[in-house]
């Protein structure tokens, strides 16, 4: 049989194609439009079993006495200058002051108080229910230096009050937690507070200098104890406000991973010689081209592999136009935003291992060919990925975020117990904390504090001009007592269908 092509059969053929190709149009159209208004990755649990036995709020001579206590917390110099250095005296001083602010912890029969590598406190506080697994929350008592020279609006150890602001190192990074979680647990316990779960607090001494002699050191006694942790709490992520480009109204960012480290050296050796008869290569030749070619071959893009895009697709419903399109509908847009993301320093670390050559030594003369050259090259592990051997693999060290994750639930709830306004959302911190020594304690670890970040207060942390709000620190301080209330639930309610 013989088919006939006419000119009316290929119009037919054509029209049909273009109507078919009409319809996938309008259909990915109405799909991306629909999900952009309807779209919301957010779980909603039932009903909240009530442990609030004791209202979170505080009177004006708590307020007084607990802003008292903060700002002497501030002006002891609990500087790390270095990995050999730092300031003894004043981690002593600190001692005496938790132990003069906070009687009722150094006096509780429900708390057991222990010293750590001489200057980190665990304390360990009994719960009536044993067979509920404890939970832990961390902070950092150290702080790395600061100069008034620097353009420091008040002197760094002052805590000055500013327009209802403390200044000062440490406000921010990490004293607010370490004075705020401590406060919360003196004022529950004045009240007569007996927690139903177990829990932990580990103020550590050397964060910033990477704690060996703190945090690791409590994982090592709490493992020989064979302590599990249920879920573990310690600084990183903040409430962000107006600092998300396109993001609408505040937002907590709960940190579930955060980036590795990796210090790579490079070395290239050649036979020294007179720079009067080279040879073809030099050691810092050889090394340059290998240094070259790092740079020019980046890590692969691994935008959806981490939490990134959980965060986005968290926040969908919180974005303006057009960013609120694109975040509900990364099935289309992904590729669109991880190139948008790769494009500046700040957001390309969110999504790969960044690699950077920060140290190149070589030569001694200057007619002198160089024996050796030597490179150092710092990679921030993606989360996604982990350390075998020198090289990142993907393997996640993500802590969970779902429905019937215990930890991640309970801090959720009591941001919105706190701040109502405030949107949930799980996040990923790129720098590092005392948590990572954690792990083997615990699968899940949490990174954040409720500490307000706003527009320009990222240069504070580290920086000039650390401050914080008089009303935050309040809000930190009932945070904890609500969390600390929130833990003693026995089991999450269900999520809702
Ligand atoms: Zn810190």
């Amino acid at each position: 049989m013989k088919i006939k092509i006419t000119k009316k059969t290929i119009l037919k053929f054509f029209g049909i194609l273009l109507l078919i190709l009409v319809l996938s149009v309008l259909i990915l159209f109405a799909v991306v439009i629909g999900r952009t208004f309807t779209y919301k990755e957010n779980t909603e649990l039932e009903q909240w079993q009530n442990t609030t036995t004791i209202y979170p709020g505080l009177s004006l001579e708590q307020k007084k006495q607990l802003l008292e206590n903060f700002k002497v917390a501030v002006q002891i110099p609990t500087v790390s200058f270095s990995e050999s250095e730092q300031n003894i005296s004043a981690l002593q001083e600190f001692d005496l002051l938790l132990r003069r602010v906070f009687p009722k912890i150094f006096s509780s029969s429900l708390v057991q108080h222990e010293m750590v590598g001489n200057y980190s406190h665990l304390l360990t506080v009994s719960g009536s229910e044993p067979d509920l697994e404890p939970y832990m929350l961390l902070a950092h008592i150290d702080v790395v230096p600061a100069d008034e020279a620097d353009g420091w609006d008040a002197p760094p150890f002052s805590a000055q009050e500013l327009n209802g602001f403390i200044y000062g190192r440490g406000t921010i990074d990490n004293k607010q937690s370490v004075m705020g979680i401590l406060q919360a647990l003196e004022y529950l316990l004045e009240r007569g507070y007996t927690p139903r779960r177990s829990f932990y607090i580990g103020l550590g001494h050397d964060e910033e200098i990477s704690g060996p002699q703190g945090a690791v050191i409590i994982v090592k006694l709490l493992k020989s104890r064979g302590v599990k942790l249920l879920y573990v709490l310690d600084e990183g992520l903040t409430i962000v406000d107006g600092v998300v480009d396109g993001l609408i109204g505040p937002a907590a960012l709960i940190g579930v991973s955060e980036k590795g480290k990796a210090t790579v050296k490079l070395s290239a050796s050649t036979p020294p010689g007179h720079s009067s008869m080279p040879p073809r290569e030099s050691s810092i030749g050889i090394l340059a081209s290998a240094v070259t070619r790092l740079e020019k071959n980046r890590l692969p893009n691994l935008f959806g592999h981490g939490p990134e895009r959980a965060t986005f697709e968290h926040l969908a419903h919180k974005f303006g136009w057009p960013y609120r399109m694109v975040m509900s509908n990364l099935w289309l847009f992904s590729s669109l935003l991880s190139g948008v993301l790769e494009g500046q320093p700040d957001t390309n670390a969110f999504v790969r291992t960044t690699t950077a050559v920060t140290m190149f030594n070589s030569g001694v003369k200057i007619n002198v060919m160089p024996a050796y050259a030597e490179a150092f090259v710092d990679f921030r592990i993606h989360y996604s990925q982990t350390l075998h051997e020198e090289m990142p693999v993907l393997e996640s060290d993500i802590s969970s975020y779902d429905e019937d994750t215990f930890g991640y639930q309970i801090i959720k709830k009591t941001v919105h117990d706190i701040f109502p306004q405030v949107t949930v959302s799980p996040g990923i911190c790129v720098g590092n904390t005392d948590s990572r020594h954690y792990t083997e304690l615990s699968p899940d670890i949490y990174r954040f504090a409720p500490s307000w970040y706003k527009p320009g207060d990222s240069a504070r942390f580290h920086g000039v001009n650390e401050r914080i709000s008089i009303q935050n620190y309040e809000e930190i301080v009932l945070f904890y007592f609500q969390l600390m209330q929130n833990s003693d639930i026995r089991n999450l309610p269900a999520p809702r269908i």
